[in-house]
């Protein structure tokens, strides 16, 4: 009977816990990109329709994922025209970049997004991103030539 009632008292504990230590997990390790499928990279149009950039080809996928390393910054408070999807069969991972920042949204749970978690933009991932926007001669994407 004792233990009975101390297990039960201990669980809400465990719980608090547990979803504390998973909080604590999330914010001190990068974010996953392996498994990625597809890579989409948006530019937030005010007054027109967005623009999108799709890399579906395993290997182009795989090849830019590889220029991915991210060390933290502090939070700058820029604004952002264009956003980057990492989709994996899972779900789907949400980035708001610019030249500097690599702004992580995460994962999308239930209409919900975790605290965003800011990294310096690795600059060869800004190329790749910058070479697909200025190869589309014709949309005009606001990037720096
Ligand atoms: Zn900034
Ligand atoms: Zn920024």
């Amino acid at each position: 009977m004792k233990v009975r009632k101390l297990v039960l008292t201990a669980t809400p504990v465990l719980i608090v816990l547990g979803a504390l230590t998973a909080v604590l997990a999330w914010s001190r390790t990068a974010p996953v990109f392996s498994g990625t499928v597809a890579i989409t990279f948006t530019e937030r149009g005010l007054d027109r329709p967005d623009k999108k950039i799709s890399v579906t080809d395993a290997r182009e996928v795989q090849r830019i994922l590889g220029t991915i390393h991210l060390k933290r910054k502090d939070s700058c408070q820029c604004s952002h025209l264009h956003e980057v999807t990492f989709l994996k069969p899972a779900g789907q991972i949400e980035v708001s970049i610019c030249e500097h920042c690599f702004a992580v949204l995460g994962a999308k749970k239930n209409g919900w997004y975790p605290h965003v978690r800011d990294y310096w933009m690795p600059t060869q991932f800004y190329s790749e991103f910058r070479k697909l926007a200025l190869s589309r001669t014709n949309e005009h994407w606001h990037v720096q030539p």
